[in-house]
């Protein structure tokens, strides 16, 4: 690694940088660091990336996969706006799958397995490959931000950054934070506790939690998540578990990829088991020995701990998949195994299961609780509303995975860019993109536990699809945002003018092309037999155009709901109306929900839970009188 990325590596002190004064600073590695910061500089800001290691910059925490149902989409998007993790998936893939197969296209699952050392390496090498990019290795312990404004109380703006180390300090026009599971981080193992973000990693400092919490005056809340133990591949009798293979043909994650980096014949199985009453047995047994599940923090619903889901479905069997972690690893990952229990118990417990009745732990699970902000204190360009030019992004605003990390990183790193640039800010919506949903979601609902992407969020999916993505957003990416190269721009210009052309010929037959297409047992290839002059040429669409068969009706149906809700969200409400002393009828109740949220646009607030019909026709009127 050292060899083969010498710059990436080097770590100077703070006061040797080239300049002490940047448009943007990242603050954190992690998922939504490092796409805010490659973002940022796509977009033409002089950006520093600050980091506590170099060498974990991109490492994936917990799992050692990309992707799925509802997370894959948000993979494509990143992608289709330049992003990075697409196209480190395609290269670090090691089995690649499709899921929820079974269910429409527009609603299938791209999937992958990671080898965790290469994802880290093309994530690495990218970022020092960046132009405009500077990345430190440091700790930040502290943001500068001005005294609040005397005519906006409360309202401060961020001047850069104080490092714990030397206590040196680095200006910039805007800064967003990314700091994941590791602000005010503590790590559980059984009844011990320990301060951390992740095993073996210090947590954020307490002086940037102080700054959030008493000089800005944020409002922030805990939330945990866990960990399975890592275990030895080879003392695990594969024979006692189902065999899972990946496609036979993987499907790379970017849009800018023909192929994945690893051969399909190259890619490497999953395995399936499952719990046996003796691990239910275990958990019980040790429950009081085991502080983290006492606690009343929050955990991830959808990715819960053994002991939650033992405690919440008794007497059922629970699926363990034994994943891989890497070509070269000897470790395998247990999803549904997260746990944090002490080591003893965890080898007890692992020993239960058939498969793993000889297995061993090379390093156990653990349990982590950080803080976070409540993100309805943001603006949807993720921007902290009180504080000029804060942006924040991924785990710290409540959400958990590394495609949500990822999709805020890139938008909170295109605005703090803008910011910076003093470009006006571009807003997503979520009748055009998962990443519009996401963080509409998050800024007008807020979190009260982890949140996580399912397909079944976005109302419009049957048009927000993996296969299209970058027609809904590389062109809007390049013009409007200013964050997509000009490699990716003419590739989908490529793609855009040849779906045109095929679907103005299907269109224009007597029995409409695009008709026939939809029956299930018509192909592409098959139209194309009947008129190979025409057709043949776009065969490397042929999946799609079927897919666009299928979804054009419905989605023809849904324009006129798409551009009620565009129209909404263009009215916009100001940041600062005094809801308390609005000049109409709205109840104490939703004018006390519409001052702790502050919705920007009348969509957001039509969305607000406890805000009636009434209250919206109310606001309507304002804000047409106002705007
Ligand atoms: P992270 O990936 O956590 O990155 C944060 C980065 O910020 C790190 O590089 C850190 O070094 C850096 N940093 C922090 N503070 C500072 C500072 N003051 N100065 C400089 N650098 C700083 N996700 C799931 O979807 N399901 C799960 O079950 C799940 N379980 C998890 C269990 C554990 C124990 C952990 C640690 C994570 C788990 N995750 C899980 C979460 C997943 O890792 C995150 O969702 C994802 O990594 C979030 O990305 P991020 O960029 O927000 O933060």
């Amino acid at each position: 690694m050292k060899q083969k990325y010498p710059n990436l590596l080097v770590s100077r002190p703070a006061s040797h940088l080239a300049r002490q004064q940047y448009d943007v600073i990242v603050v954190g590695g992690g998922h939504a660091g490092t796409e805010a910061a490659a973002a940022a500089a796509r977009v033409g800001a002089e950006t520093l990336l600050v980091t506590q290691k170099i060498h974990t910059i991109g490492a994936l925490s917990c799992n050692p996969s990309l992707g799925g149902v509802g997370k894959g989409q948000l993979v494509k998007e990143v992608d289709a706006l330049d992003g990075l993790c697409g196209r480190a998936g395609d290269w670090a893939g090691i089995h690649f799958s499709i899921l929820n197969r079974r269910k429409g296209p527009a609603v299938w699952g791209p999937r992958a397995q990671l080898d965790r050392q290469r994802y880290r390496e093309f994530i690495q090498s990218e970022l020092l490959g960046t132009p405009r990019l500077t990345v430190l290795e440091g700790s930040v312990e502290e943001l500068l931000v001005t005294e609040p404004n005397p005519e906006k109380p409360g309202h401060h703006r961020v001047t850069g950054i104080r490092l714990a180390n030397g206590n040196h300090s680095i200006s910039a026009s805007s800064v967003v934070l990314t700091t994941g599971t590791f602000l005010s981080g503590s790590l559980f193992m059984g009844q011990t506790t320990s301060p951390g973000g992740r095993i073996g990693d210090a947590p954020s400092s307490a002086g940037l939690s102080h700054t959030l919490r008493e000089r800005l005056g944020l409002r922030i809340g805990r939330l945990r998540t866990g960990t399975p133990p890592r275990i030895v591949k080879d003392s695990v009798d594969l024979s006692q578990a189902k065999l899972h293979p990946p496609d036979r043909h993987p499907t790379p994650f970017s849009f800018l990829n023909k192929n994945t980096r690893c051969k399909p014949e190259d890619q490497l199985p999953c395995y399936l088991t499952f719990t046996t009453p003796g691990v239910e047995r275990v958990v019980r047994e040790s429950l009081h020995l085991n502080c983290h599940i006492q606690q009343d923090t929050k955990g991830p619903r959808y990715c819960p701990s053994i002991e939650s889901r033992v405690l919440r479905f008794p007497g059922r069997r629970h699926q363990v998949w034994l994943e891989p972690e890497g070509v070269t690893s000897d470790l395998l990952y247990p999803q549904g195994l997260s746990m944090t229990m002490p080591p003893d118990v965890q080898l007890r417990l692992i020993r239960e299961i058939p498969a793993m009745h000889r297995a061993e732990i090379r390093t156990p699970g653990y349990g982590v609780q950080y803080d976070f902000v409540c993100p309805t204190q943001l603006s949807p360009a993720l921007q902290v509303k009180s504080t000029q030019g804060l942006f924040l992004a991924g785990q710290i605003n409540g959400t958990t995975g590394y495609e949500e990390a990822a999709a805020q990183g890139l938008w909170a790193g295109v605005n703090a860019a803008r910011w910076a640039l003093s470009m006006s800010p571009v807003i997503l919506s979520r009748t055009e993109s998962y990443i519009g949903v996401l963080i509409d979601d998050l800024v007008t609902r807020g979190v009260t536990e982890p949140y996580r992407m399912f397909t079944s969020r976005a109302e419009f999916r049957t048009a927000l699809r993996p296969d299209n993505a970058d027609l809904r957003l590389t062109l809007k990416g390049r013009y409007k945002v200013g964050c997509v190269s000009s490699l990716r721009y003419q590739e989908t210009v490529r793609v855009k003018d040849n779906l045109q052309e095929v679907l103005e010929f299907l269109c224009a037959f007597f029995l409409s092309g695009m008709d026939v297409l939809q029956y299930n047992d018509v192909s592409f290839e098959m139209l194309a037999s009947v008129f190979p002059e025409c057709l043949s040429p776009y065969m490397e669409f042929s999946q799609r155009l079927k897919i666009e068969a299928v979804y054009r009706p419905l989605c023809d149906l849904q324009k006129k709901d798409i551009e009620r809700i565009q129209k909404e969200e263009n009215m916009s409400l100001p940041l600062d109306i005094d809801y308390f002393s609005l000049p109409v009828s709205l109840s104490q109740e939703v004018r006390e929900i519409l001052d702790r949220v502050r919705p920007s646009t009348l969509g957001a607030a039509t969305r607000l839970e406890g805000i009636t019909p009434a209250a919206i026709a109310h606001l309507l009127n304002y804000a047409r009188h106002t705007g």
